[in-house]
């Protein structure tokens, strides 16, 4: 038996060499064999460096690493495609995903009944409340209007089974969203609520606004929810200009209204815009069936891969 640790680590130089200490402690305890793959996400700082003296020390250590910053969802998934262990663990640097509670997990999955244990905070001590409320919001929209099941407090931090693992390789999409396809791949996942715990060392690499794009996408990717608003907002649109196109032509006839031209140039423009927007949702709608059945084949791929 074999376990996987994916380590995704961006200017992570102090916070390394304290995960790798406590970690080892973690796998010593575990009777199992084990690789480490620490990705460099393309930092600035001497992580890369760390990463190399580790390896040489360590012939279980592999790293990988970035030309530049392309974001922890890549770094995950170049680990996922590099790894081969029964097992798969993702976590970060920072110790924010507690290595002691892998033992636990592994207790979890191995008897065969759940393909994988996910951790989750149960309160957000330490976080600005601005983005605790923020968070919550979101989490709140995104599971209005997507089908992904994304859990709130959730964090990267798992352990799963090699299946798990090849579905998740299998998805192969550009703009990831990993909370969103741990949740849409499916497989029942056991959730290890644990108290939040600060980071060990160096800063978030999350500003306000990289979260923000970072829930755009989220939404973007799994629903439909924003294409549908378009459609709705260009029926709207075009029933508004058919009103007042009605309104012109009763005032034309009543009043002999001086004025009409301008009235009229505006009822048209709204009418083309409407009109426009609301092909545009359409076709926004059939491009949205079509990558779901793409993904959906890949989906059965993954599910007939068991
Ligand atoms: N990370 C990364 N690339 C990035 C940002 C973050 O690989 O562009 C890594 C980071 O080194 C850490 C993990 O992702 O191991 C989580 O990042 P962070 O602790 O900044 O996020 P938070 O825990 O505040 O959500
Ligand atoms: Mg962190």
């Amino acid at each position: 038996m074999k376990i996987s640790i994916i380590v995704p680590c961006y200017n992570e130089q102090e916070a390394l060499p304290i995960f790798y200490n406590e970690i080892m402690a973690v796998l010593s305890n575990i009777d199992c064999s084990y690789e480490i793959v620490f990705i460099n996400d393309g930092s600035c700082d001497k992580t890369l460096e760390v990463m190399q003296e580790l390896s040489q020390n360590n012939n279980n250590i592999f790293y990988i690493s970035f030309s530049r910053n392309f974001g922890k969802e890549a770094a995950m998934y170049a680990g996922f495609c590099n790894t081969d262990g029964d097992y798969v663990a993702v976590m970060d640097a920072d110790m924010q995903d507690p290595p002691s509670l892998l033992p636990q997990m592994l207790d979890i999955l191995i008897p065969g009944d759940y393909d994988s244990v996910a951790a989750r905070r149960e309160d957000r001590k330490g976080e600005p409340p601005v983005r605790s409320w923020f968070a919550c919001k979101f989490y709140k929209v995104i599971n209005k209007i997507s089908d992904a099941d994304i859990v709130d407090g959730a964090r990267d931090f798992r352990l799963m089974k090699r299946d798990m693992a090849d579905a998740i390789v299998q998805m192969g999409e550009y703009n990831r969203f990993s909370k969103g396809i741990f949740g849409w791949i499916g497989f029942n996942t056991y959730w290890l609520p644990y108290n939040n715990v600060d980071r060990v060392a160096g800063k978030t690499k999350w500003s306000f606004w990289k979260l923000f794009k970072y829930a755009i996408d989220g939404i973007i990717n799994f629903s439909q929810a924003l294409l549908s608003i378009a459609s709705w907002f260009g029926t709207g649109m075009t029933f508004v200009s058919f009103i007042m196109l009605l309104v012109i032509i009763i005032r034309k006839i009543l009043l002999d209204d001086p004025v009409a031209g301008w009235t009229s140039t505006i009822c048209v423009i709204i009418f083309i815009g409407g009109i426009q927007l609301f092909f545009m949702g359409v076709m926004g709608q059939y491009i949205a069936v079509y990558c779901q059945n793409l993904y959906g084949n890949k989906k059965q791929a993954s599910l007939y891969y068991i």
